[in-house]
């Protein structure tokens, strides 16, 4: 039987537009890159750098003194032309460092050798927890929580065992399975590096089974490693949430309101393993990083070795552009990504996916908003891969009973989108919950009004 959790969807997945596209680089530099101060969950970082100053590349232009930060690094050597608000995929507006770059060719994805002949053993947890912090590295799958943090030793939450979290479950996205593919000995040095830094003990590469090409190369790689083993999963969204992840692989269910740390388990993206092993081992600072630009919207749909900062439309160009039918990008995946209305907005560290959407791809219904009343179906209560009430809390939050929202567990809400695909009466419930907890943040001063 097919290791799985209960609830979840089966969209289309769309990975053919892009998933036979090598990782290559860009085949030129945009005139300028802005480089966010905020691309992480928790503190924002300050520019230590001035306008008009020269940069090198991977030189630190933004950091922060609090614990939960991740520090910024130069992509590109040049001249800081501005430092100024610019446009953030969730944010709003943050201050961003732009740089004028002054090289000639933009990187290229990095050469394997060094990583082949590497060895944990070269290095202490201590070491490794330090060049993670130095390098700024986040988790990439989107939520970009600083990984030092994460993987440092935390007495009340010892950590045992390591998901890797090789699911990809959102449609179209294919940057990280081209990464195990081809930056195979990156990814599972990186893998050891983790490993030995957070002290787990045991290690497994949790992987949808719509992926058959990189489980026989992963099992053939692995075979021969004692601690490190391949889970396959049933491909199925949100397979690669945490708290489901968790209970295919281990069977464990994580309470309501807990995180994967509660119950000693430390989950981690693939490329972030990557990120981990270019920081210890080349000292790289994370700069670049794989991105999908894919849908039917799109010309030529590829996957890019790209800077962080790159505008969105820069990475739309390099693929040819937009087609005429195109009437949507989102910054992200179709289920959990965010419909950007600048296409200057530039990439974060999080960002593996810039989608172009047809409005055949959005729904014809969902595009127009053709919204019908909800006909009591219970299709979303049997997806919820939390076994939330979707449609009772998108109601009380309709109706501004905030306090039934709560009432219903609204804050339970991972905001996959689910229920919002599932609903024949095309109701964008995960947008009423959304609404719901922003209020509610804002009713408790947690956020601004
Ligand atoms: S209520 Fe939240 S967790 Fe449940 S299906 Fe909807 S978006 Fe996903
Ligand atoms: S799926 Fe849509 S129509 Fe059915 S119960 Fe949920 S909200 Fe109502």
């Amino acid at each position: 039987m097919k290791k799985t959790f209960k609830g979840g969807i089966h969209p289309p997945d769309n990975k053919d537009l892009s998933k036979d596209c090598p990782i290559t680089g860009l085949v030129k530099l945009p005139g300028q890159i802005s480089v966010l101060m905020s691309q992480h969950i928790g503190a924002i970082c300050k520019p230590v750098v001035k306008k008009r100053q020269e940069v090198e590349k991977g030189e630190l232009i933004g950091d922060s003194e609090a614990f939960v930060s991740a520090k910024v690094h130069s992509p590109v050597s040049g001249t800081i032309k501005d430092i100024n608000l610019r446009s953030h995929p969730v944010l709003g507006r943050v201050q961003a460092v732009v740089i004028e770059p002054s090289e000639a060719e933009p990187a290229c994805p990095p050469e394997q050798n060094s990583f082949a002949d590497f060895s944990e053993d070269d290095y202490t947890p201590e070491q490794i927890n330090e060049k993670i912090a130095e390098a700024g590295i986040v988790g990439m799958g989107g939520a970009g929580f600083p990984t030092g943090v994460k993987v440092g030793p935390n007495p009340k939450m010892p950590k045992e065992t390591m998901i890797v979290n090789a699911c990809e479950c959102e449609p179209y996205i294919t940057c990280d399975y081209r990464v195990m593919l081809e930056w195979t000995d990156q990814f599972l040095a990186g893998i050891k590096l983790l490993r030995k830094a957070s002290g787990c003990r045991k290690c497994y590469i949790g992987i949808e089974n719509n992926k058959p090409e990189a489980i026989k190369l992963l099992r053939e790689r692995t075979e021969n490693e004692e601690n490190i083993e391949l889970s396959v999963l049933e491909t199925k969204y949100p397979q690669g949430g945490e708290r489901q992840l968790v209970n295919s692989v281990l069977g464990k269910v994580i309470p309501t309101g807990k995180i994967p740390p509660m119950v000693g388990v430390m989950v981690c993206n693939v490329s972030t393993a990557a990120a981990v092993a270019e920081a210890v081992i080349d000292s790289a600072p994370l700069t670049h990083r794989a991105v999908t630009v894919t849908g039917k919207g799109v010309q030529k749909p590829a996957n890019l070795y790209v800077p962080t900062g790159t505008p969105t439309e820069h990475l739309i160009e390099q693929c040819g552009g937009l087609k005429e039918e195109a009437v949507k990008v989102v910054l992200g995946g179709p289920m959990t990504g965010f419909s950007v209305g600048e296409l200057q907005t530039p990439t974060t560290k999080t960002t593996g996916c810039v989608l172009c959407l047809t409005k055949e791809e959005v729904g014809e219904a969902k595009y127009l908003f053709r919204q019908t009343p909800c006909i009591r179906c219970g299709r979303c209560l049997s997806v919820c891969p939390e076994k939330l009430n979707p449609t009772k809390i998108a109601h009380a939050v309709k109706a501004d009973r905030l306090d039934l929202a709560e009432k219903h567990n609204i804050s339970a809400c991972m905001e996959c989108g689910s229920c919002s695909y599932i609903c024949p009466a095309n109701i964008e419930v995960t947008g009423y919950i959304k609404t719901g907890k922003i209020r509610i943040a804002r009713a408790n001063k947690d956020m601004p009004a």
